[in-house]
C-alpha cells in the first residue's frame, strides 16, 4: 500500500519531460540556461586535483558556515552561532524535507498557503501528520483571518515562502506583524520560512526573517546556493535555526546524508570571497524587464513579478481551456512549455494563469516569445 497515495510526479519533472519530447523552448521547470560565472567553474575545475574528496564535517565545511554567518549579518545584520545554528543541505528540499521530519509528529497540524511549492505536503504526510492548505488572497497576500481560523493548539507549523514560487510575492512588515501576533497566541508553533528565492528581488525589498527578531527562537530559514548561484543542479543549499531546533534537524540529518557533497561545499566557500549577491537581483531584473517587453504585443496578460524568476501570466484571452490542457497544447502545438499554476493548489484551483521561467540566455527568451507572441 502506498504512504503516499495521492502524490504523483511532480509537474516540473512532467513538463520538462514533456519539452524535450516536443523540442519546446523549455520555460516551465526552473532552472537557468545561461553559463554559470566563469570564477565559479575555474574554482571547482582547479578544485577537482585537490584533496577535497572526502567526508566533511556533518554540519558543514567549517569556512564555509563562517562565509555563511558572515553573508548573513552582511544582509540581515543577524549574528549567529557557527557551530550550533547552521547546517549546509542538500538543496533547499533536503533543508524543508529533514526539518518537517525532526520536528513534526503524527496528528500535528501544519499551515501550507495556497498556492504553495510542492516539496512541503509530502514530508509532513509522511510524518502522519495534517498539512493544512490556506488560500491566499486573490492579490496573494496573505489572509490573516482565514490563517487564524485555521490555528488551533495542533498546529505545529506554517511553512512561509518570500519571495514566492509561483507569484513572485513579497511580503510587507504588516504580514510579519500579523504573523508574530498568532504566534503570540500559539507558543508551540513553529515557522519554516523558504527564503530561496531571498536574493531575487526587484522594486521591492525582501523582508527576511532574519530581521524579524520576536521569532528567531521558533524559526527556521532556508536558502538556496543552487537558485543564487545558478547551479540547480549541484543541490547545496542551507538552513539556519536555533540551536534546540537545530539540535533535532541534526539528528536526522545525520542519518540522510551525514554530510553534503564536498567539492561543491569548498567550491562555493571559496566563491563568496569573490561573489556580491547584489548582483543577482540585478542579473534577473534585467532578464524580467526584457521577457516582459518582448511578450507586450502577445495576448498574454503579465502579473505583477516583485521577485523570484517567474512570471506569471493569464492566457484568460486566448483560451477557455482549464491551464493543464492549455499548458499541454502550448508545447504541442506551439512549443513552449510553461508551468499550470493550478498544480500549485490543494483543490487544483484554476485561474487561467501559466508560469513562465524568465532564467534564460537572450536568445532563448526571444525564441519563446516570438513563438508565445503569435498566438
Ligand atoms: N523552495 C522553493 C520555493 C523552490 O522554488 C525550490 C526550487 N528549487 C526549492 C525550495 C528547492 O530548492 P533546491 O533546488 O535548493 O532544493
Ligand atoms: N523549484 C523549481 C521550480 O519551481 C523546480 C525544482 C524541481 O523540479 N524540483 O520550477
Amino acid at each position: 500500500m502506498s504512504k503516499l497515495p495521492n502524490i504523483g510526479t511532480s509537474i516540473f519533472t512532467v513538463m520538462s519531460k514533456m519539452a524535450t519530447e516536443y523540442d519546446a523552448v523549455n520555460l516551465s521547470q526552473g532552472f537557468p540556461n545561461f553559463p554559470v560565472d566563469k570564477r565559479l567553474t575555474t574554482i571547482v575545475a582547479q578544485l577537482a586535483s585537490e584533496n577535497v574528496h572526502q567526508y566533511l564535517p556533518m554540519a558543514g565545511y567549517p569556512p564555509l558556515l563562517t562565509k555563511i554567518a558572515q553573508l548573513t549579518y552582511r544582509s540581515y545584520k543577524r549574528t549567529i552561532r557557527t557551530d550550533t545554528e547552521i547546517l549546509v543541505t542538500a538543496g533547499a528540499t533536503q533543508g524543508i524535507f529533514t526539518t518537517i521530519q525532526a520536528l513534526i509528529k503524527s496528528n500535528d497540524e501544519v499551515i501550507i498557503l495556497d498556492p504553495s511549492y510542492d516539496c512541503y505536503e509530502a514530508p509532513v504526510l509522511l510524518c502522519n501528520a495534517k498539512p493544512v492548505r490556506v488560500p491566499l488572497n486573490d492579490n496573494y497576500t496573505p489572509n490573516w483571518e482565514k490563517i487564524e481560523n485555521a490555528c488551533s493548539s495542533k498546529t505545529k507549523m506554517i511553512i512561509i515562502n518570500n519571495p514566492h514560487n509561483p507569484t513572485g510575492k513579497i511580503w510587507i512588515h504588516s504580514d510579519f506583524e500579523a504573523l508574530e501576533n498568532i504566534l503570540q497566541k500559539y507558543p508551540e508553533m513553529i515557522v519554516l520560512s523558504d527564503e530561496v528565492y531571498e536574493y531575487i528581488t526587484f522594486e521591492k525589498k525582501h523582508i527576511s526573517a532574519h530581521t524579524r527578531e520576536n521569532i528567531l527562537n521558533r524559526c527556521i530559514i532556508i536558502s538556496s546556493f543552487g537558485k543564487s548561484f545558478h547551479v540547480t543542479g549541484w543541490k547545496i543549499g542551507y538552513l539556519i535555526a536555533p540551536e534546540h531546533l537545530m539540535k533535532e534537524i541534526k539528528k536526522v540529518h545525520q542519518f540522510l546524508v551525514f554530510s553534503v557533497n564536498s567539492i561543491c561545499q569548498v567550491a562555493i566557500s571559496n566563491y563568496l570571497d569573490l561573489v556580491s549577491v547584489e548582483e543577482i537581483s540585478q542579473l534577473y531584473i534585467e532578464k524580467r524587464n526584457y521577457f516582459c517587453a518582448l511578450l507586450k504585443e502577445s495576448r498574454f496578460k503579465l502579473l505583477p513579478c516583485e521577485g523570484t524568476y517567474f512570471q506569471v501570466a493569464s492566457y484568460a484571452s486566448i483560451s477557455n481551456e482549464n491551464d493543464v490542457d492549455f499548458c499541454k497544447r502550448l508545447i504541442t502545438e506551439h512549443g513552449v512549455a510553461a508551468i499550470p499554476i493550478s498544480t500549485f493548489y490543494e483543490n487544483n484551483k484554476d485561474n487561467h494563469l501559466i508560469r513562465f521561467c524568465f532564467a534564460k540566455d537572450n536568445a532563448t527568451l526571444e525564441k519563446a516569445a516570438k513563438k508565445l507572441c503569435a498566438i
